[in-house]
């Protein structure tokens, strides 16, 4: 698709510093706030104009602010993307991606290793208003083409995967999406718009959420759908603008900040996730170790093609289960038990009792979660600190 018309030539690095950056008549070094509703205009002709679409200020905090308006463009200049729309969290984003161009009749397919609340959209959701689901296994390519009906729409999927890090073929299943007349989203929030770029691989949509590396401090709840100009303007623009998903300005500053430091935490936490998968692998308590790095990651051959960068997460599996799995996470310090992931934090999280507890365990099974699993998300925090605390932790095992 085509490139960004926003772009400022800058590489990632000081595009998301300087790049887009709207300032007021005070020239302050960082970004304003802009925490207004709405905007004023001059006469009542002004105004006629800005809704009549002659002159392209802002009209309405829900439509667009000048603070979510510099997050958008910065995200829109990395993704390589043409448009975006700014969103509440990860969710509001991945259901104004699914929503927004179904109706009733259509199908979807689906990849079955989704993030608990994708899964609740399509699953149960969707079938509410009159759209059906194929859930297939991501990485086989064959069940995608089976699983395509003549109403299929939209294909969606998350790759590497929570928390198993399974990683799928984009180009190979945006073309069979292409074939189809169907529009592939891809949920990138695993990958970061740093290590991977569904839309430079043919997929039509890509959607994060902004709450784990963008903010990637704990703070904010964020989204964003980014596309190209056409189907943003054919499906989402109306839908944004009418169902109010809008991204708070406050947040969105927040964000901005984030962005700042994106590159440089996501590569201190790479450079850490990589250490620990190194650590981990072989040891004797542990059965496996799952890393997107790693030579012996069951789609290393994909992950060559369609990444430039490892993970910030690595997937762990103690041999003696749940109250390894359990005595291992309650022996650490320095690394946190929660469910969030993408933070400065050092966090770890036991799948199977918390964010996959609602999984039968046939699907559990299937997605490759065990009790003895563990989704590590490595922090920017200094590596041999880390590597002695799951040391320790692993004594207690
Ligand atoms: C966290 C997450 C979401 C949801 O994002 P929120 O900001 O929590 O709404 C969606 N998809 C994936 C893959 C996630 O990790």
């Amino acid at each position: 698709m085509a490139q960004s018309d926003n772009s400022t030539g800058w590489k990632p690095q000081t595009a998301l510093v300087h790049g887009h950056t709207l300032r007021s008549q005070f020239q302050e070094t960082s970004e304003a706030i802009w925490l207004t509703q709405g905007f004023v205009y001059e006469t009542a002709e002004a105004a006629e104009a800005r809704f009549k679409g002659e002159d392209p200020g802002f009209i309405y905090s829900r439509y667009a602010n000048p603070t979510v308006d510099m997050f958008e463009k910065r995200m829109i200049e990395l993704e390589g993307a043409e448009d975006a729309r700014a969103m509440a969290s990860g969710m509001a984003a991945v259901a104004a991606a699914i929503l927004c161009s179904l109706k009733a009749g259509d199908h979807v397919v689906s990849a079955r290793a989704l993030f608990g609340s994708c899964h609740w959209i399509i699953e149960h959701l969707l079938p509410r208003y009159g759209i059906e689901t194929t859930f297939v296994d991501g990485r086989d390519l064959s069940a995608w083409e089976a699983a395509i009906r003549p109403n299929t729409k939209l294909f969606f999927m998350e790759t590497p995967t929570n928390p198993t890090l399974e990683v799928y073929d984009i180009r190979a299943i945006a073309n069979l999406a292409n074939a189809a007349g169907a529009r592939l989203v891809v949920d990138n929030v695993f990958a970061t718009p740093l290590y991977q770029k569904p839309l430079q691989h043919g997929a039509h949509v890509v959607v994060y959420s902004a709450t784990k590396h963008i903010d990637g401090q704990g703070r904010c709840l964020g989204g964003i759908v980014l596309s190209d100009k056409e189907w943003i303007e054919a499906n989402l623009h109306d839908y944004f603008r009418h169902t109010g998903p809008s991204l708070s300005p406050f947040n969105a500053w927040a964000l901005l900040k984030g962005l700042e430091t994106l590159p440089l935490r996501v590569r201190q936490q790479t450079h850490n996730a990589s250490q620990i998968a190194d650590f981990l692998a072989g040891h004797p308590k542990v059965a496996r170790v799952i890393y997107p790095g790693r030579k012996d990651h069951p789609q290393a051959d994909i992950i060559a093609r369609q990444m430039t960068g490892g993970s910030t997460l690595v997937c762990i599996e103690l041999k003696d289960g749940k109250r390894a799995a359990f005595n291992f996470a309650n022996a650490l310090e320095v690394i946190k038990i929660s469910n969030n992931l993408g933070d400065a934090k050092s966090l770890i999280t036991h799948p199977a009792t918390t964010t996959h507890k609602n999984l039968s365990d046939e699907s559990r099974a299937e997605a490759g979660i065990t009790d003895g699993t563990l989704r590590l998300s490595a922090g920017i925090e200094d590596t041999e600190d880390l590597l002695k605390d799951i040391e320790r932790a692993l004594a207690a095992a």
